[in-house]
């Protein structure tokens, strides 16, 4: 019995499992501390609108290094934070974080015109996301039109009644639903359409296909134009590379991002990144 303890633990874990199932308690105790003390951070990596060269919106992405392990990848402590019921701390943690920065950005005249907030799939359709939305955009006078909140397509997926009435509610509130990595899992296409989501993030994991493959670029193109017949902004991700631009370009994608025009950056390097460049914040953002 692994639970008798002792040495009998070992007839079922291995040495090397037994600390690795260590590891993601220890872990998972340490998200949390770091989610109650402020360790967790958010950096933000630039949209850029493709026609005008401006800034389209910045996506919030989590960071956590850890005071001994080091820095540990979304991956895996999104994962933990599903696994030991964080996820949603951890959700209404990055909207109050998004919000605060963005008042903090207003307050210093530096024009960010939207950022984007990732939210697990799992949280999305457990708990009513309204509450913590509305109180962090009160607190800190933010437009529900510069918030955008990314879902990946695994959240309606099968109609669950939570997820539907999220979307609803977020869209009602003038809150902009983006569809991320799309592609990558299997929505129908009627169920596209039937979500609010006014923009739609297409997979970094096509960009490669841009080039290569027996049709090169025939997915993205078709992705390309599904999302703006149904009237939704597309967004491009994982653009590393200038011919990847330029054919996304042609293909007249709206929006790009990527490490070919910077990763996700900490507030002040963002900062200086929008400065050294001249990067204007794009009007069609908050009113598209
Ligand atoms: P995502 O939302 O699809 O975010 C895009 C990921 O692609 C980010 O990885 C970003 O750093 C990376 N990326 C951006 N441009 C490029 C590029 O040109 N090439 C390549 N190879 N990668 C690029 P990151 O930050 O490691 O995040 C991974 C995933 O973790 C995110 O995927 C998102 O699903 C999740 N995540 C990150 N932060 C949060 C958060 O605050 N809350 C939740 N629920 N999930 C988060
Ligand atoms: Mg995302
Ligand atoms: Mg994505
Ligand atoms: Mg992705």
């Amino acid at each position: 019995q692994a639970k008798g303890g002792g040495r009998a633990t070992y007839r079922f874990f291995s040495p090397r499992m037994n600390s690795m199932a260590q590891d993601r308690l220890l872990l998972g105790a340490a998200l949390r501390e770091a989610i109650a003390n402020g360790d967790l951070e958010l950096h933000y990596q630039p949209q850029i609108a493709t026609r005008t060269g401006e800034l389209h919106a910045v996506e919030a992405l989590a960071r956590w290094t850890h005071p001994e392990f080091g820095p540990i990848s979304p991956g895996r402590f999104i994962a933990l934070a599903e696994e030991s019921g964080q996820i949603e701390t951890l959700g209404e943690w990055g909207i109050e974080e998004a919000c605060r920065q963005m008042g903090d950005w207003r307050q210093r005249g530096i024009a960010v015109p939207s950022v984007s907030v990732n939210i697990s799939p799992l949280h999305f359709r457990n708990r009513d996301i309204i509450p913590p939305v509305r109180s962090a955009l009160a607190r800190h006078g933010i437009e529900p039109q510069m918030l955008t909140i990314e879902i990946t397509e695994r959240v309606i997926l099968d109609d669950c009644p939570m997820a539907l009435e999220n979307a609803h509610a977020l869209d009602a509130l003038g809150v902009r639903l983006s569809m991320d990595d799309f592609g990558t899992g299997y929505s129908s296409l009627s169920h596209l359409a039937s979500i609010p989501a006014r923009e739609l993030k297409i997979d970094r994991s096509f960009m490669k296909d841009l080039l290569t493959g027996s049709s090169p670029g025939a997915i993205v193109t078709a992705v390309v134009r599904i999302g703006q017949s149904l009237g939704m902004t597309v967004v491009a991700e994982g653009v590393e590379t200038s011919l990847q631009h330029f054919f996304l370009e042609t293909l007249g994608c709206d929006v790009l991002q990527g490490y070919l025009f910077s990763p996700a950056l900490p507030p002040p390097a963002l900062e200086a990144w929008l400065k050294e460049r001249n990067v204007q914040a794009s009007a069609l953002a908050v009113h598209g």
